[in-house]
């Protein structure tokens, strides 16, 4: 990704549907996003642990979880990759040729939601090993196609794992592991929400080009890094620049001022290595708006977000 420019994390708060698909797609490139993500209709951890249930091996669906039942093996077609297909066709339909940003759920994230025996799998170093192993090839899958140029991790589960007791070391490890496959070309990244404080001992040392964490909402997020280490490492940080959970039942939008303000206090900070997206996926909008009011909210954030970053770029280009 170019410095300032913009993406989304994934989640739209519309039901999974193919005209539901294009339609979130439609709306990031009417809002002017520079990568749009493929869409995620669907629980982001259900879409791949029921990929793997039906059409890989080792998970099974057991009433309302899932349980470890063998050795996991990845869908030999991720659902993934036709996926990724519809989105190059849809962004082509709108004279967009390539940028599509596509995002897989990372190995600690999906194993703390198995059960194998007694405990949640997240509890076995192997099993989230193979998990890594699994998503890597389905990450690798999806990347197919030139028109890919991004691919992210969510690895929403980060914190919890240190906490739990793995080491920094397992945890870059894992997460390397699930990246390996990501053709030499796509940029990598990886998104994890909450609080980002002592998380750069893991993410500095991962193989990745970005490091998205939610800002607008967790603003102390801003100072997770120091910026000699964050350009030291050659990384860009993404900026979560505005808020995707209604506060009070109510959902407030970002003015386009408020938005530059904080992207400009971010690119001065890290020497202008940053790029900007929303703190996390839209979905969470369903708690408090219906369909179509959650959906006009997300065109406007998005479109107040490309606006200040466009003011961004005309102010750094001088
Ligand atoms: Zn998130």
């Amino acid at each position: 990704m170019k410095p300032l420019t913009t993406t989304t994390i994934g989640s739209f708060p519309l039901p999974p549907g193919i005209e539901e698909f294009k339609r979130s797609l439609k709306l990031q490139v009417e809002a002017g996003v520079d990568y749009p993500a493929l869409p995620q209709l669907e629980d982001f951890c259900e879409i791949f642990l029921r990929d793997i249930a039906e059409r890989g091996k080792g998970l099974k669906r057991q009433g309302e979880q899932y349980v470890l039942v063998g050795p996991i093996e990845p869908p030999r077609e991720p659902s993934i990759v036709q996926e990724a297909v519809l989105a190059i066709n849809t962004l082509k339909e709108m004279g967009v040729q390539g940028r599509l940003k596509v995002q897989v759920t990372g190995p600690l994230t999906l194993s703390s939601l198995v059960k194998f025996l007694d405990k949640n799998a997240l509890a076995y170093p192997d099993i989230v090993e193979s998990f890594a192993d699994a998503i890597g090839e389905i990450v690798a899958c999806a990347c197919s196609h030139e028109e890919v140029e991004v691919a992210f991790i969510d690895e929403p589960m980060t914190y919890y794992a240190l906490w739990s007791g793995y080491e920094d070391k397992f945890v870059v490890n894992c997460l390397n592991r699930a990246l390996r496959k990501v053709p030499k070309g796509v940029e990598r990244g990886i998104h994890i929400c909450g609080d980002a404080r002592g998380l750069h001992r893991v993410t500095l040392n991962l193989d990745v080009d970005v490091i998205h964490h939610e800002v607008a909402g967790s603003p102390q997020n801003l100072d997770a890094y120091t910026p000699s280490n964050l350009v030291q490492s050659g990384k860009m940080l993404g900026i979560g620049v505005v808020t995707v959970k209604p506060l009070d039942e109510r959902v407030r939008i970002e003015e386009v001022e408020e938005i530059e303000k904080l992207m400009v206090q971010a690119a001065e900070k890290y020497q202008g290595k940053v790029v900007f997206a929303p703190d996390c996926g839209f979905k969470g909008l369903l708690e408090a708006l219906p369909i179509e009011q959650a959906v006009q909210v997300v065109y406007e954030k998005l479109s107040n977000m490309v606006k200040a970053s466009a003011k961004l770029k005309e102010r750094f280009a001088r």
